[in-house]
C-alpha cells in the first residue's frame, strides 16, 4: 500500500497535478495540516547508527528542502498565532501549516534551527522536561542502544517479549527493540527504568556518560537561544510515559510539572502539550480533562491528518508524520492531499 501511495505520489508531481488538485482541495477546505518531527540527522550508514533509528525524521538535506517547501507553499505559523486565530482576533493566512517536533533532542537545536531560522519558519518543540538539561539519554534511545550493543547470544529481558537470540543481524535487533519498546511503552516509569537497568547491569555495559553525541536531550540555555529567536515549546511531559495509563497524581504531575519548569525556562506561557506516543491508545477523555484543567488550550496526538480549522478537535489534534524515508513528491502529496496520503 505504502509503495503504491508513494508511485501515486511520484506520479501526480511529475504530471504536475499534485499542485492543481492541492489548491482546489484547500479553496473548498479550510485546514491546518501539522507536521510532525523528532530528529533531524544524517545517520550514513543504518547499520551502524547506535540509536532509534525510527526517530530520525530526515536528514539535513532533506530537512532543508522540506522547509524551503513549506516557505514557498504555505504560510507557517505557531500554535500561539493558532489560538489568536480560534479567537477570532485575527484573520487565518491563506495556506496555514505547523511544523513540530517531539522530544526535544539537541540535533533540533544543532541542524533544524538554523534552517528553521535562514528561512524564518517558525516551529515548535514538545519537551520532555526530565530530560532537558540533564545527561540522561532518552529512556527508548538507551534501549536501542543496549540491545544494538549486547553481545551474540541468548539474552531474557524481564518482559513478556521472553528470550531473544542476538546475533550480528541488525535487522533483527531492531526488530527485537520494536518489540520490547511495545512493551515498555505500557509500563509505569519507574518499572520501566527498573527493566532498562537491569538489561545494562545484565549486559555489562552503560550507555556512555554523558550521552553518546547521537543522542542527546538539548539543555535549557539551547532552548533559551531558540524561544528567543521565535521558537515555540510545548510540553511533552515531564518524563513520557503513556499518559492514559496514569494515576491521577501522576498525570497531574506529568502536565503541571513539564508546563511550570518551561515556563519558568523561557519565560513565556506554554499552552499546547504533545502527548507521548500519542496514538489511539495513549489518551482518552479522561486525559483530555485532566490536560485543560492543568491550563492546555491544545493537545496533540500522533494520529495522522489533517484539521478543519472550522471544527478543530482542540485536543486531539492531528499531525502527519515525516520519516527519513520519506520521499519528496511524498512529503509535498501529504501536504497536499492529506486525506490520501498519510
Ligand atoms: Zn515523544
Amino acid at each position: 500500500m505504502i509503495d503504491k501511495k508513494r508511485m501515486l505520489a511520484r506520479c501526480l508531481v511529475s504530471g504536475r497535478v499534485l499542485s492543481p488538485l492541492a489548491r482546489i482541495r484547500s479553496a473548498c477546505r479550510a485546514d491546518i495540516p501539522i507536521l510532525a518531527y523528532h530528529r533531524i540527522w544524517d545517520i550514513g550508514d543504518e547499520d551502524r547508527f547506535p540509536f532509534d533509528v525510527e526517530l530520525v525524521s530526515a536528514g539535513v538535506a532533506d530537512f532543508r528542502w522540506q522547509m524551503e517547501y513549506v516557505r514557498q507553499n504555505f504560510d507557517p505559523i505557531t500554535f500561539a498565532t493558532l489560538l489568536e486565530i480560534v479567537d477570532g482576533e485575527i484573520p487565518a493566512p491563506a495556506r496555514p501549516i505547523i511544523i513540530t517536533f517531539d522530544d526535544g533532542f539537541e540535533d533540533n537545536y544543532q541542524h533544524a534551527f538554523p534552517i528553521l531560522n535562514a528561512l524564518d519558519v517558525p516551529a515548535t518543540v514538545f519537551l520532555s522536561t526530565g530530560y532537558i538539561g540533564s545527561d540522561v539519554t532518552f529512556w527508548y534511545d538507551r534501549l536501542a542502544y543496549l540491545l544494538l550493543r549486547a553481545p551474540q547470544g541468548e539474552f531474557a529481558i524481564q518482559t513478556r517479549a521472553g528470550k531473544f537470540q542476538f546475533t550480528n543481524d541488525v535487522k533483527t535487533r531492531r526488530k527485537a527493540i520494536r518489540s520490547v519498546l511495545r512493551e515498555l511503552k505500557l509500563m509505569p516509569n519507574h518499572r520501566r527504568l527498573e527493566v532498562l537497568d537491569n538489561l545494562e547491569i545484565g549486559l555489562g555495559q552503560g550507555c556512555g556518560e554523558p550521552p553518546a553525541p547521537e543522542s542527546r536531550p538539548m539543555n535549557w540555555n539551547q532552548v533559551r537561544e531558540m524561544a528567543s529567536a521565535g521558537i515555540e515549546f510545548g510540553s511533552h511531559t515531564v518524563t513520557h510515559p503513556i499518559l492514559a495509563n496514569l494515576n491521577d497524581d501522576e498525570l497531574r504531575f506529568e502536565l503541571t510539572e513539564s508546563r511550570r519548569t518551561i515556563e519558568e525556562q523561557i519565560g513565556k506561557p506554554v499552552s499546547v502539550i504533545s502527548y507521548p506516543v500519542g496514538g489511539r491508545t495513549a489518551f482518552n477523555e479522561h486525559v483530555h480533562e485532566a490536560v485543560k484543567l492543568a491550563g492546555y488550550r491544545l493537545g496533540l496526538s500522533y494520529m495522522p491528518g489533517s484539521n478543519p480549522l472550522r471544527r478543530l478537535d482542540h485536543f486531539g489534534l492531528r499531525r502527519q508524520h515525516v520519516e527519513r524515508y520519506t520521499e519528496r513528491p511524498y512529503f509535498a502529496a501529504m501536504l497536499g492531499l492529506p486525506e490520501v496520503f498519510q
